[in-house]
């Protein structure tokens, strides 16, 4: 196979030219000024940081598909919580999410297909995006690897309105340890 070049990267390398002359975010922290760590869907239509008022250096923001508590999220938000500084989580899904509904069995039986194994991971389809902030939200309260779980708040951003709505957990928030 060839190495082709592809016009879209060499654009972006142009662009990241015009990002590096008027760069000011030198001299930044690492860590997180607003002390807020962000569990998001990976949707294109879904600028994080716009729709928090956020600014860069303000947030870690984890991303996937679905926004959904992996270990790999448990292991970002680990590291954010214990090494950076970080205090408060936001959970955030959206609607019209290309997770929620997802046929999963279908999406395996054409990996299995091609790949001729299984992968270790899941795909983490979930039939309603509501239940599934409710269920990560209770995940993060009871993660016991989380040094902060008392402020950890879940919301559906709305792709058609620009809004959050937010979604209650069942449990009460777990203390933090003493
Ligand atoms: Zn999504």
């Amino acid at each position: 196979m060839s190495n082709s070049r592809s016009p879209l990267i060499e654009q972006l390398l142009e662009r990241n030219e015009d990002h590096a002359a008027s760069h000011r975010l030198a001299g930044l922290p690492a860590e997180p000024a607003q002390q807020l760590a962000v569990v998001a869907c990976m949707d294109a239509r879904l600028d994080v940081l716009s729709a928090l008022g956020l600014e860069v250096g303000d947030a870690h923001v984890i991303r996937n598909a679905g926004g959904i508590v992996t270990d790999d999220v448990i292991r970002s938000l680990v590291l954010s919580q214990r090494r950076l500084g970080t205090s408060e989580i936001v959970v955030l899904h959206h609607t019209r999410c290309g997770v929620e509904g997802l046929d999963e069995a279908a999406l395996e039986r054409e990996l299995v297909a091609e790949a001729g194994e299984a992968p270790a991971w899941a795909a983490g389809a979930f039939p309603d995006v509501y239940a599934d902030v409710t269920a990560s939200l209770e995940g993060l309260r009871t993660c016991p690897f989380l040094p902060r779980r008392e402020l950890v708040r879940g919301f559906v951003y709305d792709v058609e309105t620009g809004r959050l709505h937010e979604v209650s957990a069942p449990a009460d928030p777990v203390p933090p340890p003493e």
